[in-house]
């Protein structure tokens, strides 16, 4: 999970970094939890594919897209990456614009990547029974994933990870095209970010710490 310490770090004791530690602890749980599945039952995405994400734009919560205007601003630092998502915002189909041939998993962002980055072809979704089922992704062409599976009500579905999520934060009822969602929140956290990056002085006003006496 390189990055996401890191930035949980640097925002500890503020309102933001509060909501950014407890996204970071469910997307450690997907990522246990998905590996388990993806090897119980053979699942794997096709060698260097990115496919997804030249196909999709993801909407996402405002607590998702905090996390990668964090790591934007605290880590990446690429102009270019912004300039791209500027670009994209009326494109509703994708390519992402954080999608990049050359990065690891093809993700600019991968560290800090939205839910449904992580869910995509590595858990099963909920049926209207209430059962879980997986199937292969279209874009699996070099058939590295079972066609079809089935299962009872017992297997955590996608479903159940955007419940856990939304249970998280407030604002996570509120979803936007992932473009809109990070750039408004690299507007809201920019002052901050300056702040614990010039040595964690995040008192806005800068007002003395009151002393004990
Ligand atoms: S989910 Fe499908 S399109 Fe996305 S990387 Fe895996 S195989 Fe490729
Ligand atoms: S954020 Fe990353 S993983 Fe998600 S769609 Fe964009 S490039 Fe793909």
């Amino acid at each position: 999970m390189g990055g996401i310490e890191e930035i949980c770090t640097a925002f500890s004791g503020t309102y933001a970094g509060e909501g950014m530690a407890l996204l970071a602890g469910l997307y450690e749980q997907i990522e246990r939890e998905t590996t388990l599945f993806c090897t119980e039952y053979a699942i794997a995405c096709g060698n260097g594919c990115g496919s997804c994400c030249e196909h999709f734009m993801p909407d996402i919560t405002a607590l998702e897209a905090r996390l990668v205007a964090a790591y934007l601003l605290l880590l990446k630092k690429d102009a270019h990456l912004v300039d791209s998502m500027a670009d994209a915002r009326k494109n509703t189909s994708g390519p992402c614009p954080l999608y990049s041939a050359e990065s690891p998993f093809h993700c600019s962002v991968y560290p800090v990547r939205p839910l449904i980055c992580r869910l995509f072809g590595a858990c099963a979704s909920g049926d209207k029974e209430g059962n879980g089922v997986f199937r292969r992704c279209r874009y699996n062409r070099e058939e590295t994933m079972p066609l079809h599976l089935t299962f009872g009500p017992e297997v955590v579905v996608m479903q159940d990870y955007s419940y856990a999520l939304r249970a998280l934060d407030s604002s996570a009822a509120k979803v936007a095209l992932l473009p809109d969602a990070i750039l408004e929140q690299m507007e809201q956290l920019s002052f901050l970010a300056a702040m614990v990056e010039k040595g964690g002085n995040t008192n806005p006003d800068d007002s003395p710490t009151p002393q004990a006496s």
